[in-house]
């Protein structure tokens, strides 16, 4: 039996080319996504085609309801679940911290810590030894805005990523012991849709000088190092967050 991938916001992105380098390796993947159907739709086709296995399932990670309902589907529908990759995020639009308002923090923090937690109480349910499961990984994928700050006027995005890291350390001495791997990956700049709130390909151009490789990262290339954590090559890594970021 394959082992199982889920990623959430796999219909784009970072998370779509994990979703297609992990079914490469040999995962059946859950492509998850929030609203955007043909994406994953076609992300799931593109891996049947090379011969894989995918199903994409919709589900808004904000709503614990929603992730319950995501991890139930994929008992159903795979069987199980060896690793979770909690890929969705958001950025909003700019704002300095003396400005800031319900509406943009807590959408943010809905999406990328709750909803991160969410999904890693489904899956820890499913794979902690505690649990009767078989042991498992939980990637989370953070920020390098975690440790840098962020860009300008995005303070809450970076607080909601070091949220992440913090998370990542607490969690693996929760389910260390119990045949659970947890590991953050922060992205430096990458260039995906995500920036098309804070100035797209303008701002990545502005910025891409400041990185010390000189050029943003690609998503397959954060999709390597997670597929790399995720293996037994990886055994001994927990608690703890790789940089992939250009050297930012
Ligand atoms: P992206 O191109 O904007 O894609 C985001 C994906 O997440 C989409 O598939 C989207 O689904 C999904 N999504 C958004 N909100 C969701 C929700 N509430 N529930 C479920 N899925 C949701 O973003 P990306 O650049 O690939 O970013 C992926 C992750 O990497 C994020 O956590 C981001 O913070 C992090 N990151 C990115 C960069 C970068 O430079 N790009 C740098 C550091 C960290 P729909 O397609 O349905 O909208």
């Amino acid at each position: 039996m394959s082992r199982v991938m889920i990623i959430t916001g796999a219909g784009r992105g970072i998370g779509a080319a994990i979703a297609r380098l992990a079914a490469s390796r040999g995962y059946a993947v859950c492509v998850n996504y929030a609203s955007n159907a043909a994406a994953a739709t076609e992300v799931v086709a593109e891996i049947e085609r090379s011969g894989g296995k995918a199903i994409a399932v919709q589900a808004d990670v904000a709503s614990s309801e929603a992730c319950t309902r995501l991890f139930a589907e994929v008992d159903q529908r795979l069987g199980r679940v060896d690793v979770l990759v909690n890929n969705a995020g958001l950025v909003s639009r700019q704002c300095r911290a003396d400005s800031i308002t319900p509406d943009v923090i807590e959408r943010m923090f809905a999406v990328n810590v709750f909803g991160t937690f969410y999904c890693t109480r489904e899956a820890i349910k499913r794979m902690s030894t505690r649990h009767g499961g078989p042991g498992g990984v939980v990637i989370q994928i953070s920020s390098a805005a975690a440790r840098h700050g962020g860009l300008p006027e995005e303070t809450h995005y970076a607080a909601s990523k070091g949220a992440i890291d913090s998370m990542v350390a607490g969690l693996a001495k929760e389910v260390g012991g119990e045949g659970v791997r947890v590991v953050s990956v922060r992205p430096g700049l990458i260039t995906t849709t995500l920036h098309e709130v804070h100035g797209g390909e303008a701002m990545i151009r502005r910025v891409a000088p400041s990185i010390p490789l000189g050029r943003p990262g690609t998503p397959e290339e954060i999709a390597e190092t997670v597929i790399w954590l995720a293996s037994g090559a990886a055994s001994y890594i927990h608690g703890t967050t790789i940089d992939v970021t250009g050297g930012r």
